[in-house]
């Protein structure tokens, strides 16, 4: 029997289709992606540094996809520097712009509730002797910008903050964080994984000097991601590691051209698609969270904030494990729990929101994606409420 909404049929030897609510995580790539790169895997393989007519098929390649990734962001194409994905671009902005200022600047704002890929650098910096404000968000997951104003220092060299938090989906004032910044020449650096593809981003509207983006958070092939590095006023890095002249010095290594490629590819579709994507999947987004608010017992929203991800809803069970309800929920894929910064340690993502970490165990994130209809999203919220709803009419009392 075919189940609605699942876009397959499960028969003997098909492992069960599964509704995926974890977009947040990571993203399937898109089949036009894979498309693009499959050449590039084979006839358009070669270095993208060689002299030859091969070599200058592939540069072509990756400079392409370099030109729509600066596209999708209001950046010049000489400003983009592909990395091995988001982690790497924000340790290159952070370790990078402290290496090149640091002996002038030493003081760096970050907030406290963010991805440990911008945490753990900063406390990098913090070892070998950095001052670190930490920024706590508010009860909706937002910096307050005048929270930034009052942390400036004359040596302040950096803010760094993800724009669209990775759990709650809390989008962050970036302009007017960056608004106070360059006045005073402090840099901003702005963790744009979760945004890009799902809002549109420029760089000058928001007035950051170092940009992030992932690849497979926007239906793009993992392993590849970019910094924006802006030129003009010019922002100086060290790389992080000494090798050949390639991203210009800024990432030594042989350019990953396939997946290049491909983010190029989701950033074209990206810009041509996100705002139907965001019109499609609000309102079924809006429809899930208002169904599990009524159906679940003791469930609450995590944030409200004045500004969220369209495709993001995080809610929190008072009265059960978000962990036993997964089990009893097997064909929905959602992130539960706290996330974890490392194997068994909650993150703090949910404990600087508010919640104990109790609380947090109850957590619940919801992540859709491009292509999910009403009924695929109805159904995971019938399969959620049934898996959470005491069991069942109440067993007759044993006789005797
Ligand atoms: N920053 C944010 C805000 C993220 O959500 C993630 C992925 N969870 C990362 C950085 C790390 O991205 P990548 O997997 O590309 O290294």
């Amino acid at each position: 029997m075919s189940r609605p909404g699942r876009g397959g049929t499960p028969g003997m030897n098909q492992p069960p289709t599964l509704i995926n609510l974890d977009h947040c995580a990571t993203t399937p790539a898109d089949p036009r992606v894979v498309e693009a790169m499959l050449p590039y895997f084979t006839e358009r393989a070669a270095n993208p540094a060689a002299e030859h007519a091969a070599g200058r098929a592939a540069r072509a390649g990756l400079e392409d996809a370099r030109a729509r990734v600066a596209a999708l962001i209001g950046a010049e194409e000489a400003e983009l520097v592909f990395t091995a994905g988001a982690t790497e671009a924000n340790n290159l902005a952070i370790r990078g712009a402290a290496a090149f200022y640091g002996e002038r600047r030493r003081h760096v704002i970050a907030a406290s509730h963010d991805h440990p890929s911008l945490r753990k650098p900063v406390e990098r910096l913090a070892e070998r002797g950095f001052a670190v404000t930490w920024l706590d968000p508010d009860a909706d997951g937002r910096i307050d910008p005048e929270g930034v104003a009052a942390s400036l220092r004359p040596d302040t060299l950096l803010v760094t903050l993800a724009w669209a938090h990775n759990e709650v989906g809390t989008i962050q004032p970036i302009a007017d964080i960056s608004a106070v910044c360059r006045p005073r020449g402090v840099l901003v650096h702005a963790d744009a994984a979760q945004m890009l593809g799902k809002r549109p981003v420029s760089v000058s509207e928001a007035g950051v000097d170092l940009l992030t983006g992932s690849a497979h958070k926007m239906y793009g092939p993992k392993g590849i991601g970019c910094l924006y590095v802006r030129r003009r006023p010019r922002v100086r890095l060290e790389p992080l590691i000494a090798g050949g002249g390639q991203e210009r010095g800024l990432r030594p290594g042989t350019a990953n051209v396939p997946a290049a490629v491909g983010f190029g590819r989701a950033a074209a579709i990206a810009a041509e698609e996100m705002a139907g994507d965001a019109a499609i999947l609000e309102p079924l987004r809006d429809r899930l969270e208002a169904r599990l608010l009524e159906g679940l017992p003791g469930v609450r929203r995590t944030v409200a904030p004045p500004d969220r991800l369209p495709h993001v809803a995080h809610l929190w069970l008072a009265e059960a494990d978000a962990r036993a309800l997964a089990e009893a929920a097997p064909g929905v894929c959602m992130g539960h729990g706290p996330a974890c910064d490392a194997a068994g340690t909650p993150s703090r993502a949910l404990t600087r929101l508010g919640l104990s970490e109790a609380q947090a165990r109850g957590a619940l994130r919801f992540g859709l994606g491009r292509g999910q209809s009403g009924a695929e999203i109805a159904e995971a919220a019938r399969e959620l409420i049934a898996a959470g709803s005491p069991r069942g009419p109440a067993s007759p009392e044993p006789a005797g």
